[in-house]
């Protein structure tokens, strides 16, 4: 994951928040949450 201002590469911190990754960018400290993948329900 990139960060879309600097377009550095985030890295990840360590614990998950409401079931969102966080990343966070090195470079401008701006925090981003990305939605873990989950397996769509079918029935
Ligand atoms: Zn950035």
């Amino acid at each position: 994951m990139y960060c879309d201002k600097c377009k550095a590469k985030m890295v990840e911190m360590g614990r998950s928040y409401h079931k969102q990754r966080k990343w966070i960018c090195p470079r401008c400290r701006r925090v981003r949450m990305q939605r873990q993948r989950t397996k769509p329900k079918n029935r």
